[in-house]
């Protein structure tokens, strides 16, 4: 899968070569473009923010040099177009799952205080939050996006299974996970995960599964 990242601060990205992301990148199984949007400016001083019509707090990155560089990276519009902004729809494992089945992504990380409505209006098919709270910029969110949908791409993680039984699969949040040692400060591991009965297992788990979620998130029940 390929996400087309569009930021002022590519060298951000360098932190996704480590890891499991770093691997998959080797393994061609998921390719990062960090391209600087800087790269587009026709302003002679590399210049891409302004300050905003009717006034107000902060600059506005301006439309130009992100139009440019979305029709440069993307000409055919083979990608999906988001745009990280808390306005945008928030982000949740369905959505996640969603986007793991498109061709690639194009991630518009904006700065500032955000980027001129024109250039949203012109190349953008998506505004997507990671949550009610601002950040100083889109790189972070554009981050969580590539690394929890490459997940979902085959080959990725060791494991297919491990975003079959997870949190928000099913609308439940995980049970409680135990390794080695069997006694840690006086704690036993729940005796039925050391019993050898995969029924009784799988009951368990699904039992605190329940559990946590009615504790924690009954809002994920009701959906
Ligand atoms: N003035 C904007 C507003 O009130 O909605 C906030 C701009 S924020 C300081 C700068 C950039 O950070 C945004 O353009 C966006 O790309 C990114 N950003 C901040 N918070 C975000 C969030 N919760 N989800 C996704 N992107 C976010």
């Amino acid at each position: 899968m390929k996400f087309e990242v569009l930021t002022l601060f590519p060298e951000m990205f360098d932190a996704l070569k480590i890891g499991i992301l770093g691997k998959a990148q080797e393994s061609g199984k998921i390719v990062i473009n960090a391209t600087n949007i800087r790269d587009y400016t026709k302003d002679k001083h590399g210049k891409v923010d302004d300050t905003p019509f009717g006034g107000g707090a902060g600059m506005v990155m301006t439309p130009d040099p992100i139009v440019s560089a979305i029709r440069a990276v993307d000409p055919e519009h083979k990608y999906k177009r988001i745009y990280l902004s808390p306005k945008g729809r928030t982000l949740t494992q369905s959505v996640v799952k969603d986007f793991s089945k498109e061709e690639g992504l194009l991630l518009l990380c904006g700065s500032y205080e955000g980027i001129d409505q024109r250039a949203i209006d012109l190349e953008i098919d998506e505004e997507l939050s990671i949550g009610d709270y601002v950040l100083t910029s889109g790189e972070l969110p554009a981050m969580v996006v590539i690394n929890c949908v490459s997940r979902y791409i085959d080959g990725v993680l060791h494991s297919a299974d491990s975003v079959v039984e997870e949190s928000f699969s099913d609308n439940l949040l995980e049970y409680p996970q135990y390794t080695k040692p069997r006694v840690y400060e006086g704690l036993a591991v729940p005796d039925v995960l050391v019993s050898g009965n995969h029924g009784e297992i799988d009951k368990w788990r699904k039992e605190q599964s329940l559990q946590i979620t009615k504790e924690r998130r009954p809002d994920l029940l009701v959906k």
